[in-house]
Formats: C-alpha cells, structure tokens, sequence
C-alpha cells in the first residue's frame, strides 16, 4: 500500500486519511455532512468516517450513487447477457471478448486482454499505481451445460447468475459510473482504477487468472490495493484467505492374475494404508486446519491385481505453515505405505518384482494469508460500512483475493449487492433488491483507496 507516498508533498482531500494510518498530524478541513448521508450523528466522527462522508458528499460521487438506483434495467440485460455465454474452467474467451466490447462501449479508453483471458479496462493508460476492482468471469458449469439466464418477475435465475454474473455486472456498473460522472477528472495523483475481468477461480482453475496479474503482468506492481467482487450481497468482507493445496496421488505396480501373480505388490492396497497412515494425522483447530480424501479410483477387475490406484486429497489451512506440515505428512504417509506394501509383497513371493511406484502431482494451491487488522483497506471498508448504515461480518474464504493477500498486499473480496443463492448450482437465483448498497459500497471504497478525487 502506497498511498501516502504518491502524494507527499500536498495531499489531496482524498488522501489525507490514508496519512492517519501513518500517525501523521493532520489538519481536518470541517465540512459539511451529506444530506443524504445515514452516518451515525454521534460524534465526534472517526476521522476515517468523516473522510468518507466528504467522499459521499462531492457533486460527482452523490450523482453517481443516485444513478446506480435508476440503471437497474441495464444492470439486469449486463447480468443476463453474461449468465448466457458459457465459461467453463479454462474456457472463458467468449465471456473476455464480451467484457472488453462493453468496456469498449462504455467508452474507456485502454483495454486490454492477455494471453489467459483476463480482460484489463481503464479510462486511461495506468501510470505509476492504480486500485483494481475485478471479478472472476468463469464458472464451475462444464462446457454442454444448458446457460439458460432468465428473468421472472424481480428475480434472475440460472447457472452463474449470481456467481459471478454479479460481479461481472458490478464492475461494469463502476466502470459505467466512474466515465459517466468524471469521478476521476482532476485526480492531482497518479492513482487510477482498472477494471478487471479476470479467468480461472473456480475448482481447477485455481486463482490462474489472479496469478497471472499478480506474478507475471505489466501491473503486477502498480496496483496498490484489489477489491475483488464475487458473488451478491453486502454482509461480509474477506479478508482472510483460506489457503487450499490439493494433490493426485498415484500408485503404480506390475499387476496380475489374482491367482498366479499373488503375493505382488497390490497399489490399492498400498493406498488404503496410506489413506489409514495420513487420516492419522492431527490437525489444529486453530489455526483450523482441514483435510480431505475426496476421490479414489483404481483397479481393473475383481480378479486382477490393480496395475494403479489413486485417491485426490485437499488440504486446507488459514496457515501456510500448517498446509505445508500435512503436505509432509502425506508425502510420508506415501512412502511409508508403498515400503510396506513392497517389503510384504518381497516376504510373500519371489515371482515379480516388489517394486511400487508413487507420483505426487499437485493439482491445486491456492495460497493462504490474512490483512492485519489494521489493514487500511479494512479500515476503509469498515468506515464505508459505518457511513452506509451497513453491517458486515469479516469472514474467511478462499477467493481470488487470496493471491494478492498471500503476498502481503492490501486486498479484499466483497459482494456486488442484492441477494443471491444456490451457488454452484442449476437452480442459482440472484434478487437484485438492495443492489445500489452493494454499488456504493463498492464506489465509495475504491473512491477512497484510489484518493484521487477532490
Ligand atoms: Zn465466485
């Protein structure tokens, strides 16, 4: 996080708050509170508070809050529109194409896509730092899957309408909002917003997409501070990234006939012992740490021993340390029970070979990681919560803010507004009641963390 340090010499209003997380003296400009705002009345306001509320109360901010209230028809054809084009895990390019055309349309004036899919949108090209505000284009729907977005009475209805049609919606809301009232005309630091549609964060997508721009783009380092969007609502704040690991373990031997090959080395059983070695493990409840066998596979036929067996296991933690010690565990887990199963094949017979051979392949790592709780981007949030008469619960989950956060930047995943449910499902649903909070929610964080308008 660098706000400060973009503008030290004159702050703008804007970023004047930021320099209180620094323990900077600074002199408060009184001004008037919104008409319009629902801030408590106590007083006197946290300084961060009253920030926000100045934010709120510009021309161009409150014009663009009202608007979000009366486009709920354009918000409605966005969101169908998308929950229409199929996006499977690692097949997204249709739903890309379609978002940089609506930033194209919107008017911003560089747009971009990279090798993955993620589609980049900015009024202007980003010069030393920018706050992005994204959201995941694919879905967990495999390709074939019927994309049927429909619309009865006030409600949506159909795979991705909610997850994460809604985030796709909220960022081109934003985008929308921020062209449409100059928000950022006059900004006096080089801060700017980039609007993101990125792929890869479902299942076996494993955060490729965020991956990619935070490792491997040309605003892996400018981006100062991430506001993810996923899915409906206003109630929660992710700022803790449930970190995951997940693993293919294979065993491989000479199989055989049951009868005359018996006493060589068996992979499922090989693995039965590891699965009875490694679920042996102890794991902490705090940090809570978790693990799963979820699948298995193996074996020709009732009287062939198995040339292969496997199982899929996911491992989950909010401490890196402790997904790291269980992936030990499993790996020796492995080794152990293959040993074993090789030495009681040896015992048994002298016909074939003992030998079993293990394969670990990593199929998933989604990094762990948490804001401090002085985080300014927490502070933020909390603030506009507090303005907005909002309540939100801090919450732990593994999203695309997982990358940012696990690298030590300033990052949060929050809900575009409404309600949603039925995630993952057919039966998905998104009620867009309540959608302008979740906007201005949205509006006024980024407003804040980009502290470019005056
Ligand atoms: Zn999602």
């Amino acid at each position: 996080m660098n706000i400060v340090a973009m503008n030290q010499e004159s702050p703008a209003p804007g970023v004047v708050f930021a320099q209180l997380f620094r323990g900077l003296v600074v002199r408060w400009p009184h001004l008037p509170m919104s008409p319009a705002s629902r801030a408590p009345a106590a007083e006197p306001l946290p300084a961060l508070q009253q920030e926000i509320a100045r934010l709120a109360a510009l021309p161009q901010v409150r014009s663009a809050m009202e608007w979000f209230r009366d486009q709920e028809a354009q918000f409605t054809r966005w969101q169908l529109e998308v929950a229409r084009i199929a996006a499977p895990p690692f097949g997204e390019q249709a739903r890309s194409d379609w978002l940089a055309e609506q930033f194209a349309a919107l008017g911003l004036g560089c747009i971009e896509q990279d090798s993955l899919g993620n589609v980049f949108g900015s009024q202007a090209a980003v010069g030393a730092s920018c706050v992005s505000i994204s959201a995941h284009l694919d879905t967990v729907f495999p390709a074939g899957t019927s994309m049927d977005a429909r619309q009865q009475g006030r409600k949506l209805h159909g795979p991705s309408v909610s997850d994460n049609s809604a985030g796709v919606t909220a960022v081109l809301a934003l985008a929308a909002a921020v062209v449409r009232f100059g928000l950022l005309q006059g900004n006096s630091t080089p801060t700017s917003l980039l609007f993101i549609g990125n792929v890869g964060e479902e299942g076996e997508g494993d955060l490729r997409g965020m991956r990619n721009i935070f490792t491997d783009s040309q605003w892996k380092d400018k981006i100062t501070a991430s506001v993810v969007i996923d899915g409906a609502g206003t109630d929660t704040i992710v700022a803790e990234a449930l970190g995951s690991r997940r693993f293919e373990v294979t065993l491989r031997g000479p199989g055989g006939h049951s009868w005359s090959d018996f006493g060589a080395p068996n992979p499922i059983v090989a693995l039965a012992r590891a699965i009875h070695l490694f679920s042996q493990t102890r794991v902490s409840s705090s940090p809570k740490t978790t693990f799963n066998i979820g699948v298995i596979h193996g074996g020709t036929s009732v009287n062939s021993i198995p040339q292969s067996a496997s199982m899929r296991v996911d491992i989950r933690s909010t401490s890196a340390f402790e997904i790291e010690r269980l992936e030990l565990e499993l790996r020796s887990a492995v080794e152990h029970a293959t040993e074993e199963e090789e030495i009681r094949s040896a015992n048994d017979t002298s016909l074939r070979s003992a030998e079993l051979e293990a394969e670990i392949l990593a199929i998933g790592n989604r990094p762990a990681g948490e804001l401090p709780p002085n985080a300014c981007i927490l502070q933020i949030a909390r603030a506009v919560d507090a303005y907005l008469g909002n309540t939100a619960k801090v919450q732990r989950a593994s999203t695309d803010a997982n990358i940012p956060i696990s690298l030590g930047r300033e990052a949060i995943a929050i809900g575009a507004g409404g309600a949603g449910g039925g995630a993952h499902t057919l039966h998905e649903w998104f009620d867009p009641a309540g959608r302008e909070l979740g906007l201005r929610r949205i509006l006024l964080i980024v407003l804040a963390l980009a502290g470019t308008v005056k």
